[in-house]
């Protein structure tokens, strides 16, 4: 085991490549790049292979129900992409763009941990290529343009400011920002109303940036986005604004994936990053597609727990995208088998085989759930100094029993070299898969009976509740040409029910909708089944506090 230091100290000692070094590992000369610096890269679209999209081998990171300090997808999923290549494998990481507001506040960074990270950690978590600035400038011209259509005389499409849903959106912790009033001081300074902003990730620019195939797609998705209604009742979308054109003009070098690498060297494609509640939680299709056009493997990885991540994955991306992943990884933590096995925080540490017997129930469920998929997944146990012989002992015979291979994986604290194992469990799943997975429901399903689906046969619900105000709005889906669109369900992610405080594998419980969002530009409808925080705030003492940059531009402090 390698000494331990923190994850800033252990991405500042690593050895870092220029990144045409990093190219040349995927056969790409340094021309094709375009360069920010001597480490990043943007990958222009030209350099898409449909051929190599339809043959790759495409594996999905899930974890099951996490507790608050996440179980390590992204740690597992760069880990694994460094055994991959070194057993052989061509391998690229492909992830989301961590948010900048949330590292000065409680959450840290997220580009991994440990002995798994992404480089530069400093610029992924905080400006990288400028991405997160551009959506943010798309989001808010088309605000700029909907309060200067209301004051407009000449050119007025008569939206009534009081049904306007579109906010503004910045990259920051501030809640005082949710709520505020605009247009303020008289005739010259708009028409008052109220509005407020969402943080950058919640943006619904991000999400169609990260569904979008291309120019033209980006467009009409962006066109798409709905904003409110006249005074008449009639729906008001972005295209009536004229606004897509130039909302996609803002985008056009961040609809380009962003190359990196990971602390041993291999590729990583870091690109949007979408929220895993009220949107689809995973990196863009661009950034997906360019990881197979450009090596044999590509990992990924979806947010939250399988039952909101693997599901919106494979229902929403995978089906509008035409990719098709042959292998899933479920990365499961003991520490998270005891928690929905009864522990309390304060016995996270404590071995319990009896706990993470009970917990077992919850690992079961999300198996169950991905092999309704027609994919057989593969668990990763990501190792903790904690776990004991005898509770890995136990997950691997439940696992066996159900015809799962659970490895234990080291790549926080060994990088590569402690996750070879796995990455030949998932050589071998991918090798054995051979028929395509397939979606839960068809999209051309009533609203109802696909939201239905997904409570019974991932959750295990036994009934949907739909409040008086969620069937009305249900009814309103044809006239804004959303019924036939997937569904992106909006839930906690600390249980299988929408019940935060039931643990383990809950039974006998409904599920209760009680409001739809729309993003008809991105493509999805969104069921409410709890409170929904589009703008978190900073905890009383920010991470802020313990962070320094000295005379040489070096940082310290940043998780
Ligand atoms: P997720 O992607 O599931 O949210 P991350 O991979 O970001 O999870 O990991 C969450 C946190 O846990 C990170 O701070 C990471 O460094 C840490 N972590 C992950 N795996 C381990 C491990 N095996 N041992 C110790 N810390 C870990
Ligand atoms: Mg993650």
């Amino acid at each position: 085991e390698k000494k331990h230091l923190s994850d800033i100290e252990i991405a500042q000692a690593a050895e870092i490549r220029h990144i045409d070094t990093v190219a040349e590992k995927l056969g790409l000369s340094a021309e094709k790049l375009e360069h920010y610096g001597k480490y990043k890269a943007k990958l222009p679209l030209s350099l898409l292979n449909e051929e190599k999209i339809a043959q790759g081998n495409l594996v999905l990171v899930s974890a099951m129900t996490p507790t608050p300090a996440g179980e390590g997808k992204t740690t597992t999923s760069i880990g694994l992409t460094e055994g991959l290549n070194k057993i052989g494998k061509q391998t690229t990481v492909v992830l989301r763009e961590p948010s900048l507001g949330p590292v000065f506040g409680m959450k840290g960074g997220a580009a991994g941990g440990g002995y798994s990270q992404v480089i530069p950690m400093e610029d992924i978590n905080l400006h990288f290529t400028g991405d997160f600035s551009a959506i943010e400038k798309a989001n808010n011209l088309l605000s700029a343009l909907i309060d200067n259509n209301i004051q407009s005389k000449t050119n007025n499409l008569n939206i009534d400011p009081r049904t306007i849903v579109w906010k503004r959106v910045m990259d920051m912790n501030d809640r005082a920002l949710r709520q505020i009033t605009i247009g303020l001081g008289g005739t010259a300074n708009g028409i008052p109303r109220e509005d407020g902003f969402n943080i950058t990730p919640a943006s619904e620019v991000m999400a169609i940036l990260c569904m979008a195939e291309n120019f033209s797609d980006l467009k009409e998705r962006l066109g798409n986005i709905f904003i409110g209604y006249t005074f008449d009742k009639e729906p008001v979308f972005a295209k009536d604004l004229k606004a897509e054109n130039a909302m996609a003009i803002l985008l056009k070098d961040a609809i380009k994936p962003n190359m990196v690498q990971t602390l041993e060297g291999n590729p990583a494609i870091i690109h949007g990053g979408p929220f895993a509640n009220i949107a689809q939680g995973t990196n863009t299709v661009l950034a997906t597609k360019m990881g197979l056009s450009l090596s044999d493997y590509v990992v990924t990885e979806a947010g939250f727990g399988a039952d909101l991540g693997a599901e919106k994955f494979l229902n929403i991306k995978c089906v509008s995208s035409g990719l098709k992943p042959k292998a899933v990884v479920l990365v499961a933590t003991i520490r998270a088998l005891r928690h929905h096995g009864g522990a309390k925080a304060d016995e996270y540490n404590t071995a319990s085989v009896a706990r993470v017997e009970e917990g077992f129930k919850n690992l079961a469920k999300h198996i169950e759930n991905i092999q309704k998929f027609n994919l057989n997944p593969v668990v990763a146990i990501n190792a903790f100094p904690s776990d004991t012989e005898d509770e890995v002992k136990l997950i691997q015979q439940k696992c066996a029993e159900m015809n799962v291979d659970a490895v234990v994986a080291k790549g926080w604290a060994q990088g590569g070299e402690g996750m070879t194992d796995l990455a030949k469990a998932v050589v071998t799943a991918v090798e054995a898969h051979t028929d395509d997975f397939k979606p839960l429901y068809d999209w051309k399903a009533p609203i109802r009976e696909k939201i239905e689906t997904i409570a019974r046969e991932i959750y295990g619900a036994d009934v949907v509740d739909f409040s008086k105000k969620a069937k009305l709005q249900m009814n309103r889906m044809e006239k804004l040409c959303l019924h036939e669109m997937p569904i992106c369900m909006a839930k906690t992610q600390k249980s299988l029910s929408d019940n935060e405080l039931r643990y383990g594998r809950p039974e006998n419980f409904d599920v209760s909708v009680r409001e739809f969002e729309y993003a008809s530009g991105a493509g999805f409808v969104i069921p409410i089944l709890g409170q929904m925080m589009r703008m978190p705030g900073l905890p009383a003492k920010p991470a802020s506090e313990g962070m320094a940059i000295d005379d040489n531009g070096v940082i310290s402090g940043l998780s």
